[in-house]
């Protein structure tokens, strides 16, 4: 008898599906892919065919232009070669899959990245049981426990109220962290126009095209000093420190993102109000999702892969882990 997913082959570059003759995430370009989101480490430009979420591939279409997209629905099953293909809801950002595999009677799930906790941009995460579940493990660390959004999102707005005159900047990844902190601002009841630099502009409004409502927002470029006052003011992390930020009034500096759980990281950036907002799951959901998934092996992508590596042993759970190259964390 073959070994499980022999017909699941990882290569440095990405997982290819041999009996699909087709490529998940592939880092180079190939003839036919399988793109589980829009971030830049998971969806490249110069492939051949994409097969995508329609969210997925309108992104794609905005950063690369126009792709030979086939657009596969949340729930659709696709046929290719003698594979089952179907895109699940992942969680992480607008459009994110995990894609299912289906093969000669084994199930496949690549979960590419995903998260447990509401995202009010995305439909949530859906365990699908299958045999083997290849798993992101950006936050594989019991380090890393991200707390509640909401409270996070409290502090920013508590922050704001305590120093009249200034703003607060907040450095957040352009697709994904942007437009999902502004709908968790929205949530808690915050209706003032929120600022938004530049770089950031062609992805809210795609957002908006999407169905994604994000409120009344205004480009940071060009307002006034005194307009900015008492404001949130959203930039890419890039932008914190640059000079495009000595035109705001004062700012306190924030970012949000997974990693503000180290403090070096945070003073890295000079971030002075770091924020614990991750799109990805942390130590407690991915051994929670392994758990619901039940998989009978559990192989591991892109992050710190030994920590789950040893949790899946414990717990009698076959793991492996795969060395893709590539992915960078555009996204956390
Ligand atoms: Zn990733
Ligand atoms: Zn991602």
């Amino acid at each position: 008898m073959p070994r499980l997913g022999s017909w699941i082959e990882p290569f440095p570059e990405g997982i290819y599906v041999r009996p699909a003759d087709a490529w998940i995430d592939p880092s180079q370009p190939k003839p036919r892919a399988l793109i589980t989101h829009g971030h830049a480490d998971h969806a490249r430009g110069g492939h051949g065919e994409v097969w995508a979420t329609p969210e997925t591939l309108a992104i794609m279409d905005a950063r690369y232009g126009e792709q030979r997209g086939v657009e596969t629905g949340y729930g659709e099953t696709v046929r290719l070669g003698e594979v089952d293909v179907s895109f699940i809801p992942a969680g992480h950002v607008l459009g994110s899959a995990q894609i299912l595999l289906e093969h000669g009677g084994e199930r496949v799930v690549v979960s590419g990245d995903y998260k447990r906790r509401p995202d009010p941009t995305c439909a949530s995460f859906v365990v699908t049981p299958c045999d083997i579940f290849i798993s992101e493990a950006t936050f594989g660390l019991p380090v890393f426990r991200h707390p509640d959004t909401g409270s996070e999102v409290d502090r920013l707005l508590h922050r704001l109220r305590a120093e009249p005159g200034r703003c607060v900047l907040v450095g957040a990844y352009a697709l994904g962290k942007a437009q999902r902190l502004i709908m968790e601002l929205r949530g808690r009841g915050y209706d003032e126009p929120i600022y938004i630099h530049g770089a950031i502009e062609r992805l809210c409004r795609l957002y908006e095209e999407l169905g994604v409502n994000l409120g009344e927002l205004r480009l940071a470029t060009g307002a006034p000093k005194s307009e900015l006052a008492d404001k949130i003011v959203i930039c890419p992390p890039g932008a914190l420190n640059d000079r495009w930020s000595r035109r705001l009034p004062d700012p306190i500096t924030a970012m949000a993102s997974g990693w503000m759980r180290i403090r070096q990281r945070a003073r890295q950036r000079n971030v002075e109000l770091p924020l614990i907002i991750s799109d990805h799951a942390d130590w407690d959901e991915l051994t929670q999702t392994i758990r619901e998934v039940a998989p009978r092996e559990v192989w591991i992508t892109h992050g710190r892969e030994d920590a789950l590596m040893h949790w899946c042993r414990l717990h009698q759970i076959k793991a492996r882990e795969l060395n893709l190259v590539g992915y960078e964390d555009e996204d956390d």
